[in-house]
């Protein structure tokens, strides 16, 4: 017997009602079906999916594919806190944006350079404005940092004060609504998070309080850092002490805190790795998934001549390239474009960082690696497919 269909009054149903309540059914499922659609997807954008990936410039987000050539860690002003009120560091804006972006410019036209990260955090001169006018003068995308350098050197008795939630607060404003600049917020937002740990030398960082050469102050900029970075999925930059890896592997230690607090580690560009390492501490850090920094090329940072410490550059790199690290590398100078300071004295010494030529990487390093049988597919891995890769979020 063929299923009538029935009004709540139990009535049967002529074909014009049927027809009205087959429609009415459809309409309601479809409801339901797109409801729950959205929900989906609602819930899987508010995870970050769906989302174009972008990498975030001063002067606004472009797609990752426009990076190009990135120096991954660089300074377009370097500043230690307390130089601003020196009567002989007095410097104009205009000026040095000139300077800086002749420079960089340079960069750009004779060494195809695309992207410079200013691995400055505000602990030491962080100048938004500056960074946004080098870019414009230039044609070089800039990206800034958030965060903070080492303890011995920075981060003001203001933020030592902070919690954790606070300090990662402050990190995630700044890449999402821009950076503070003399009580000003400005349009500037960043793109990268920096950390830093461990003394000035010339011995080891004592052991802190945590078992770990990591300062109290570091251990939570560390913490608010990987908190920051998952909400946000950013990159991070990060400062070690080269003379630190004689006794301990201060990557791996400062992996274990950002580990501790759920950041990826993949998204870690371990800085000053290749000073002093042994290429076990290296491989243990590619193997946690971290990325490598090959920086100070052309600057002779605690070694007797530019020749030998980037001779051991070249063959770490080789030696990791044939263990199948290629992917984990990225190059950078470390380069001072403008330095605050008083005049040059004994006390304060002029610096290498200043000084490294320009096109130092291309004229010198890259004919170093090509001897040694590094080709162009290679060098567009390290300098133009990682650092975007990190980048990018
Ligand atoms: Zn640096």
């Amino acid at each position: 017997m063929r299923r009538a269909f029935f009004d709540l009054s139990g009535d049967v149903m002529n074909w014009d009602s049927r027809v009205a309540w087959i429609t009415a059914s459809c309409q309601r499922g479809r409801r339901m079906i797109m409801f729950a659609l959205y929900e989906f997807w609602a819930a899987r954008r508010s995870e970050g999916a769906f989302q174009m990936a972008v990498i975030r410039t001063v002067l606004g987000d472009i797609a990752p594919g426009e990076i190009g050539v990135t120096l991954t860690h660089e300074h377009i002003r370097y500043a230690y806190q307390g130089c601003e009120f020196d009567h002989r560091n007095v410097w104009d804006l205009d000026e040095v944006a000139e300077e800086v972006g002749q420079a960089a410019r340079i960069m750009v036209a004779e060494y195809g350079i695309g992207t410079i990260v200013d691995l400055t955090p505000p602990d030491i001169g962080r100048h938004p404005e500056l960074l946004a006018a080098v870019s414009r003068r230039s044609g070089a995308h800039i990206i800034a940092a958030t965060g903070f350098y080492a303890e011995g050197m920075g981060i003001g008795f203001y933020w030592r004060r902070k919690s954790v939630d606070y300090i990662a607060e402050m990190m995630v404003r700044d890449l999402t609504e821009g950076m503070v600049y003399d009580n000003r917020l400005t349009p500037y937002r960043a793109g990268i998070i920096k950390v830093a740990t461990g003394g000035m030398g010339p011995g080891p960082t004592p052991l802190g309080p945590n078992g770990r050469r990591i300062g109290p102050c570091e251990d939570r900029v560390i913490r608010a850092a990987a908190r920051a970075q998952r909400n946000t999925g950013c990159g991070l930059g990060t400062h070690t002490q080269p003379v630190d890896y004689k006794v301990t592997n201060p990557g791996i230690e400062m992996l274990d805190i950002l580990e501790e607090e759920g950041a990826d580690p993949s998204r870690v560009m371990m800085g000053h790795v290749f000073i002093f390492p042994e290429f076990a501490q290296l491989e243990a850090l590619c193997e946690r998934g971290a990325m490598l920094q090959v920086d100070h090329v052309g600057i002779p940072w605690m070694h007797d001549s530019v020749e030998e410490l980037d001779e051991q550059l070249a063959v770490l790199i080789c030696r990791l390239a044939e263990r199948d690290y290629l992917g984990n590398i990225v190059f950078s100078y470390d380069r001072f474009f403008s330095h605050g300071r008083g005049p040059i004295t004994a006390e304060e010494p002029d610096q290498e960082n200043t000084r490294v030529p320009l096109g130092w990487l291309f004229d010198s390093f890259v004919p170093r690696l090509k001897k040694k049988g590094f080709g162009a597919a290679e060098l567009e891995q390290v300098l133009v497919d990682n650092p975007r890769r990190v980048l990018s979020f």
